[in-house]
C-alpha cells in the first residue's frame, strides 16, 4: 500500500498516518519529522530549513525532492509506505509520480477535511515529544502524567511553528500550494476525502472504511 495523507496543519494527519502505518506494517514517512530531526542534528539541510519552518513557509521543492528520493529508495519502503507531509506542491506531486511509477493502481491519497476555524485552536493546544515524535493534545489526548511523554518520559513541548502567527501562514500556504495537489489526485480518481472532525478513533475508522472501498 502506498498512501499519501493530505490535510491542513493540525488536521490530525500525523496521528492518523502513524496509526495507519503500524496497522499496515509499512513505514510512516513524515517529511516534517525528518526535517525536525535534521534541525535538531544541525545538518546543512537542518540549518537551511529551521527558520523557514518556524515561519510557516515551505522548504524549497528541490531540497524536499532529494530527501524523499533518498528515503523511498530505502529497503523498508519497497513494500509500501504512508507519506505524511509530502507532496505539498504540484512540483513535488509530479516528481513523486516519477518515483512511484505513476501507478494509479497502487497509490491512494487521503485528504483529511477540517475547517480552518477548528485548526488554530487545535494547534495551539498541541504538544509533541521532541524525542519520539508522539503527538498529544491538551484537551483531547493529554499525556497520562501531565507534561511528559507516555512513552519515554521526555517533557512534551509546543513545536516552534505551533503558534498562531505561523499557523495562519501555514494555512495560507496549504490553501495556495497543497489544495491544488488534492485536485491533481482527484482528477486521477485516487483521492478519498475523509471528515477529520471528531475523536481520533472515529476518524481512524472512517479512514479504514474509505480505504476498504473500491475507487472513490
Ligand atoms: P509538518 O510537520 O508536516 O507540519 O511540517 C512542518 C514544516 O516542515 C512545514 O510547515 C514546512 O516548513 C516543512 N515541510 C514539511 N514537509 C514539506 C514539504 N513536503 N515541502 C516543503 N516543506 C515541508
Amino acid at each position: 500500500m502506498k498512501i499519501i495523507f493530505i490535510g491542513p496543519p493540525g488536521s490530525g494527519k500525523g496521528t492518523q498516518a502513524k496509526r495507519l502505518a503500524s496497522r499496515l506494517a509499512v513505514p510512516h514517512i513524515s517529511t516534517g519529522d525528518m526535517l525536525r530531526e535534521a534541525v535538531a542534528a544541525g545538518t546543512p539541510v537542518g540549518q537551511k530549513a529551521a527558520s523557514i519552518m518556524a515561519s510557516g513557509a515551505l522548504v524549497p521543492d528541490d531540497v524536499m525532492i532529494e530527501i524523499i528520493n533518498d528515503r523511498l529508495a530505502q529497503p523498508d519502503a519497497q513494500k509500501g509506505f504512508i507519506l505524511d507531509g509530502f507532496p505539498r506542491t504540484l512540483v513535488q506531486a509530479e516528481k513523486l509520480d516519477g518515483l512511484v511509477g505513476n501507478g494509479k493502481s497502487e497509490l491512494r491519497v487521503l485528504q483529511l477535511l477540517v475547517p480552518d476555524d477548528a485548526i488554530v485552536r487545535r494547534i495551539t493546544l498541541r504538544r509533541t515529544c521532541p524525542q519520539c515524535g508522539a503527538i498529544y493534545h491538551l484537551e483531547n489526548s493529554r499525556p497520562a502524567s501531565d507534561s511528559v511523554c507516555d512513552r519515554d518520559g521526555v517533557e512534551v513541548i509546543a513545536r516552534p511553528d505551533d503558534n498562531e502567527e505561523a499557523v495562519r501562514k501555514r494555512l495560507d500556504v496549504f490553501h495556495r500550494d497543497t489544495v491544488p495537489v488534492a485536485s491533481y489526485y482527484k482528477a486521477k480518481s485516487i483521492l478519498r476525502e475523509v471528515d477529520g472532525i471528531g475523536p481520533v478513533d472515529e476518524v481512524f475508522e472512517r479512514i479504514e472504511k474509505s480505504l476498504a472501498h473500491g475507487s472513490s
